[in-house]
Formats: structure tokens, C-alpha cells, sequence
């Protein structure tokens, strides 16, 4: 009896048993258990560690094995090697896997196939939906959204051929049995997927939007290169600064587009499909990315996109997330038409139920590969490995762009992105989401963590959880949470010091941090180092508003002398607004003390011009990282003191290229620059005093490509340890995998 764990559900793994035996001449089955699956061979030692070495070496692509456990057990009588139906064994889980972008070889049966000619929703065992439609393990048609299609004979002959590739391919559909899609055009309704693609296609031919189901949502689609239908598409979405993602037909257009790195058009072609953040050539639409040099790519993953290409007179469409202002993405039909048949020319969808949302995934190239900075399709719910027992761990994650994430064992699931917890819709998909992640993954909470911040409402639901379940409650502070995320993932597990550079967290001391160096293991964390602190009266509103961030630098640094300057920022806010801004700061009105390096970014973006009021979350330091000039290697002064690193020389020193009419751009680069070294010499002088090498960075400042690789490769120069986010997000999409750990190790060390 061989039991093999691992991702090995849905991903071909039991016809690739069966073919693997059949042609060893070995007799015997292979089934799905929910903890993996099951081999049962009769055979002599030899030719089972053979077997054994081809499951290794030979599993499918999309497949990972995690380990294979032979047991000797009694001889049991086979006539020959067949597959078997799954059963329930246990409470113990198996992983479900991502969905896959379509393969070529269904690309081509689309072609030839006679029972799928152009059918839009072919799938085999090595792709088509997974996550997105499972509503329990194991994963068999019945515990889908499949399983209301019943097989045609042909597809039926198919799922039962151990020789083909759809054997036991939950979703395999044809154009005789499966779902189909139709289109709504001015409350007509088209069906015929060859009518519905030439409709489709000419609508954004035109100029106009189609809002078009996806794998895990519905996204809103038009022509990439016509400027008046991307700028009314940004009207209609109520979003009027968040960049578009586009896809490109093929990696052809993407080269046409922007710059993409060798790694970069691996990851593209990946059977995750990402969107990757890429430099651009500024050849798309002036509204698809508002002004930053950036692109979002992503490469086309479902038949519709490819057969849809085969009639648009472009090469790029815009490619975005159909959700209206913060909510989530829509997934529901009904939902659809109504919100979304007010804004589109038309909306396409199919009849098969979406009843795991996910968004597209996102990624940037930083320091040689490519980083995962919103974990959703393709990704979730794929475990991340830890190093210690986490089971019944579940951390809460933090407030914007949240994810939760379970302990099950040695692994971690993290949900897929869910978003802005502060609105009500997406706090309801919260948490929905949590109760279908804790049915699937037969999660039972022994332990709850939740970030120090008690309004956040991920650690409300993570307090009444604890409450209902009777189960104690173990609070993170959100910059150590950063770091043990990210030790996790690399994992590690010892002392380290742990950079965290973000927007806001809130410390230990109440203040709002964000510009930390700590030491720090998976139990606890001593705070050495920090940016000096700065009030921003505001509250909530300094975050969108980086005016406020620039005018506290500018008062604490340079004095209310600065109010009188000509410089961008004071020419800009009016002098009404500066001086009342001004007496809030002084009487300490809605202030909050930040040594944020978010708010440090929002203040320069601001002094310098380059915004004033933020139309979508990280817009400052985003237009700051854009404006960099290359090619500029001078600093800013700044100043240690006393554990405190201050910046106050630096925005002096702003102030004075401002006023000597040096641009933005050179500017920007000055400060990253400063940043850098800053941040470099904050490392050495903990160094220093600990004796500590390994250094962990953590937090959405390093998101930020020039920053972050300046600081790894420096790093690495001078012979530190450098650990970075490569699959879980560097920001608080990643948050809930810290504070598992360090649940997870206190309960280990007996503090909890
Ligand atoms: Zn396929
Ligand atoms: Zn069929
Ligand atoms: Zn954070």
C-alpha cells in the first residue's frame, strides 16, 4: 500500500498511476482518499522502488508530490491495474488545487475535436477550473458546481478511458452536455458561442465594454488602444485612478507593449496566469495606466479569451476585475446583469455556478524573480509549507487587502485575496469565505490570532470566533507579523532582524508604525530602531490625502516658515487650509504619531508635486517610485539618533532643490536613494549591537522595485543573509501567514 500526499488531486495524477502501472505490467488500483491518494500494487520490492522513483521523477506537471509512504500489508487478489472511486477516509485533508489556464492541447481539440469544435469551456486532467468550482473534498463532479451537467455518452466514454486524457476530469463537458455560455445585448439575449464571439467582438471593436464571466469573477473588457472607451470604462467603474490590467493575445503584443524580462514571459505563459506589473512603452491608452510607467500584462487563460482574440481587430484589450468601487468581484449572474448590464454594452456569461470568487493574481519582477503581491487565481488555496505544527491555527489577517489563513499541520492555507474588509460587501465575502475554507479543509480553530488593532474587522470576527469556540486568543503586532510571514515562508526560525517598512500598523506604544527595525523570532520581538515619529492629524483620511503627510513633515522638519515657500505643495493647498491644517497638527486635533515609511513616501510625493490628493490606495509612493530619473546615485543627509532615524535633513534638503528649481524626477531618486542608505545603515548599526546576519524584509514599502533591489544587492554585498517574499505577498495580503507562525510557536514553547 503506497499513500502519496501532496497537491495530487485534479491535476491527472490518477491516470498517471495508472498509466505508470499498466505499462510496469504491476496489478492493482489507485484511488482518491481526502488525505492524498491511495496505490495499492502486488508486487516484489524491486519493482515498487521503481514505481516509487518514476512517481518522483515522473508526476504530472502541475502535480507536487510531498511525500510517498510504502506500508507492507497482507496480499490482496487484483486481476489487473484499474482506477477506483474515491471515499472518505478521515477528518485528516487534502490540497484542492488551483485553477489552470486552459492547455494547448485543449486549444487544439477546440479545433478538431467533433464534439468540442469551439467549445469555450474544454477542460482536461491538466487544466480548466478546480478551486473555483469545489465545494468539498474530495474533489469528485458531485462536490462541484459541475455536477448538475450530466456527461454525454462521448464525454462519459472519455471520464471512464484510463487511457484518455479527460479520464476523471471532474469538469469535462462538451458542446452536447456541458455549460454554455449566452450574451445579453440590450435585454436580447444571443446564444451560439460563434454569434456570441463575433457580437462580442465587434462591440469592443467599436469602442464599447463588455463585462465577460471569467474563471473566479467577472471582468470588464474593451479596446486597450482606443482612449475614449478605456476612459469610459473608468467612469463607469466609479475607479478613476487604479491602473488597468490589459491582456495581450500573445507574448508578441506584450513585447509591442512594454519590456518584458525573460522570467517575466515565463511567468506570463505560467498555467497560473498572473498579471504581471511590467515597464511599459506608454503605446496603450493614456487611461489604462494614469500616468505611471507601468503596465499590468496578463496573457489570455480561458477558450473564450483565445477565440474572442481570433475576431478583435486588437491585439490588447483592458482587462479588469468587474467590481464597482471597493466591493468584490462579481461573480453572480443576476448580480451581474443588473450592476454590470448598467455599465457594459453587454454581458456574457455561461451556466455554471462560480462558488469560490477569485481575482486575477498579481506579481511584479523584483531582484531577479518574479514576487507575488495579490494571491488569488492560480495560487489560492495552495498551502504554504511551515516548519511546525500549525493545525487549528487560524491567523485573521489584517484590515485592507485581507486574506485569512488556517493552520493544517505543517501547512498554512491562505485564502484567496479578499480585499478591503472596511466595506460592508467585502467584509460579508470574508466572511463567507472563511466558512466555506473551514468546510473544505475540515478546520477545526484551537487557536485564534488576530492583530493588536481591535477596530480592524477581521479581529472582530477573529474575537467572536475565539468566543463561540471557546478558544484563546493570541494578539500579533502587526510589523512582527510582517516579518514571521516572511521567515515563514523562507522557513526559518531563529533571530533575525526584521525590517518592516508600510503604510500603518499599530504598535505597541499606540502610535501608528510603519518604518521599523526589529529583532525579532516566531514567539516575540524587541523594538530597536525606528523612523522618528511624525503627527498627521487626519485620522483615516491621511492615507488618501498625502497633502497631510507633506505638510507635518513640513512643519516638524523645516518649521512654519515652510508655509510661506513657494514650492509646489504650499502653492497647492491655499492658504486657508494650510494654517487650519497647521493648528490641528498643533493642538493635536485627530493626530496620530507616525513613523510610518508610507507616510515618509506620501510626504515627499507630495512636497515635490506629484499628488495631492490619492485616488487609489499606494497611489503617492507608486508616482513617486515612477518618477525616479536613472541614473542618479547622490543622497539626502539624514540623521541617527538615539535609535530614532530622522528624515528631517532630507526634507530640507528637498525643500532646497524645490526652491533651485531641480525637477521631481531627480528628486525622487535623490530620496530613494537616501531611503536606501538610510535603511542600510539602520541594518548595520542593529548588526552591530546583536551580532545578527540574517536580515528579513517585510511590509508593502517593498513593493517598491528600485528601493528593494538597492537594498537586497547591497545586502548581499557586504555578506548579510537577505529573506524576501517570493509566493505570499510582501503586504498585508500575507499578514495572516505571520501571525499563524507565531501562534503556532508560542503554542509550540508553551506560552500559549
Ligand atoms: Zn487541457
Ligand atoms: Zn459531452
Ligand atoms: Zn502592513
Amino acid at each position: 500500500m503506497i499513500e502519496i500526499t501532496g497537491l495530487v488531486q485534479g491535476v491527472g495524477f490518477r491516470p498517471f498511476v495508472y498509466k505508470l502501472a499498466s505499462s510496469m505490467g504491476l496489478e492493482g488500483t489507485v484511488e482518491n482518499l481526502n488525505t492524498g491518494v491511495r496505490v495499492m500494487v502486488n508486487s516484489n520490492n524491486e519493482s515498487v522502488e521503481k514505481f516509487i522513483e518514476k512517481i518522483w521523477s515522473e508526476a504530472p506537471l502541475l502535480s507536487q508530490v510531498e511525500s510517498v509512504v510504502v506500508n507492507e500489508i497482507r496480499p490482496l487478489h487484483f486481476k489487473d491495474f484499474s482506477i477506483i472511486t474515491s471515499r472518505s477516509l478521515s477528518e485528516e485533508i487534502t490540497r484542492v488545487s488551483p485553477d489552470i489556464a486552459v492547455c494547448d492541447d485543449c486549444l487544439a481539440d477546440m479545433e478538431q475535436q467533433e464534439h468540442r469544435l469551439g467549445y469555450p469551456l474544454i477542460n482536461c486532467t491538466n487544466c480548466g477550473p478546480r478551486f473555483s468550482i469545489i465545494k468539498g473534498v474530495p474533489y469528485d463532479r458531485p462536490m462541484t458546481t459541475m455536477a448538475r451537467f450530466k456527461m454525454c455518452k462521448r464525454c462519459s466514454i472519455e471520464y471512464n478511458d484510463q487511457k484518455d486524457r479527460r479520464f476523471h476530469a471532474q469538469p469535462v463537458a462538451c458542446n452536447n452536455c456541458g455549460p454554455v455560455y449566452s450574451m445579453l445585448v440590450n435585454d436580447s439575449e444571443i446564444k451560439g458561442i460563434s454569434d456570441i464571439i463575433q457580437r462580442a467582438a465587434e462591440i469592443i471593436n467599436k469602442g464599447g465594454i463588455v463585462a465577460l464571466k471569467g474563471t473566479g469573477g467577472y471582468h470588464l473588457v474593451c479596446d486597450a488602444m482606443n482612449e475614449d472607451a478605456v476612459a469610459s470604462l473608468r467612469k463607469a467603474k466609479e475607479r478613476e485612478g487604479k491602473p488597468f490590467a490589459v491582456m495581450c493575445r500573445d507574448i508578441d503584443c506584450v513585447n509591442e507593449i512594454a519590456f518584458p524580462g525573460r522570467e517575466e514571459i515565463e511567468k506570463l505563459q505560467s498555467w497560473q496566469r498572473p498579471v504581471l506589473i511590467i515597464e511599459g512603452k506608454n503605446i496603450v491608452a493614456p487611461s489604462v495606466s494614469n500616468g505611471l510607467g507601468t503596465v499590468g500584462v496578463i496573457l489570455p487563460y480561458m477558450p473564450f479569451h483565445y477565440l474572442l482574440f481570433s475576431k478583435l481587430n486588437t491585439g490588447v484589450i483592458v482587462f479588469t476585475s468587474a467590481n464597482l468601487a471597493e466591493e468584490p468581484v462579481i461573480t453572480d449572474d443576476e448580480e451581474a446583469q443588473i450592476k454590470l448590464g448598467a455599465i457594459a454594452d453587454a454581458v456574457v456569461k455561461y451556466n455554471r455556478e462560480i462558488y469560490n470568487r477569485t481575482d486575477d493574481s498579481v506579481g511584479r519582477f523584483i531582484a531577479g524573480e518574479v514576487r507575488i503581491m495579490r494571491r488569488s487565481r492560480g495560487y489560492a488555496p495552495t498551502p504554504v509549507k511551515i516548519e511546525f505544527d500549525a493545525e487549528g491555527v487560524f491567523g485573521a489577517g489584517a484590515e485592507l487587502t485581507s486574506c485569512f489563513g488556517l493552520g493544517k499541520s505543517k501547512n498554512l492555507i491562505l485564502s484567496q485575496h479578499i480585499g478591503d474588509l472596511k466595506n460592508a460587501a467585502t467584509s460579508e465575502f470574508y466572511k463567507n469565505a472563511y466558512g466555506r475554507f473551514a468546510e473544505m479543509f475540515r478546520f477545526k480553530p484551537e487557536i485564534v490570532a488576530r492583530d493588536i488593532h481591535p477596530d480592524y474587522l477581521s479581529s472582530i470576527f477573529a474575537e467572536k470566533l475565539a468566543m463561540e469556540s471557546k478558544i484563546p486568543v493570541t494578539m500579533v503586532q502587526h510589523h512582527h507579523a510582517h516579518i514571521a510571514s516572511c521567515m515563514a515562508e523562507n522557513g526559518i526560525n531563529k533571530k533575525v532582524i526584521g525590517v518592516a517598512m508600510d503604510g500603518v500598523g499599530m504598535g505597541n506604544d499606540s502610535n501608528i508604525w510603519g518604518g521599523e527595525f526589529l529583532i525579532a523570532d516566531l514567539c516575540d520581538f524587541t523594538r530597536i530602531m525606528h523612523f522618528d515619529y511624525v503627527p498627521v492629524a487626519g485620522g483615516d483620511y491621511a492615507s488618501y490625502e498625502p497633502w497631510r503627510s507633506g505638510l507635518s513633515w513640513l512643519i516638524k522638519y523645516v518649521g512654519e516658515d515652510a508655509l510661506n515657500y513657494n514650492i509646489p505643495l504650499i502653492n497647492k493647498t491655499g492658504h486657508e487650509k494650510l494654517y487650519l491644517y497647521s493648528e490641528l497638527v498643533g493642538k493635536g486635533i485627530n493626530t496620530y504619531y507616525y513613523s510610518s515609511a508610507g507616510r515618509l513616501f506620501d510626504a515627499v510625493a507630495a512636497i515635490t508635486g506629484l499628488i495631492h490628493t490619492s485616488k487609489f490606495h499606494s497611489e503617492a509612493p507608486m508616482r513617486l517610485e515612477s518618477a525616479i530619473s536613472p541614473d542618479i546615485y547622490s543622497c539626502y543627509g539624514y540623521d541617527i539618533n538615539e535609535e530614532v532615524l530622522s528624515f528631517g535633513t532630507t526634507i530640507r534638503e528637498i525643500v532646497y532643490d524645490l526652491k533651485t528649481g531641480i525637477n521631481p524626477e531627480e528628486i525622487s531618486a535623490k530620496f530613494h536613494n537616501t531611503v536606501a542608505r538610510a535603511i542600510m545603515n539602520g541594518i548595520m548599526y542593529v548588526s552591530d549591537i546583536s551580532g545578527i546576519s540574517d536580515i528579513v524584509l517585510s511590509g508593502g514599502t517593498f513593493q517598491n522595485r528600485y528601493l528593494t533591489e538597492k537594498i537586497i544587492s547591497e545586502l548581499s554585498s557586504k555578506k548579510f543573509y537577505v529573506y524576501y517574499h517570493h509566493n505570499v505577498p510582501v503586504n498585508d495580503g500575507g499578514l495572516a501567514l505571520g501571525q499563524v507562525a507565531v501562534a503556532a510557536a508560542r503554542r509550540d514553547t508553551g506560552m500559549i
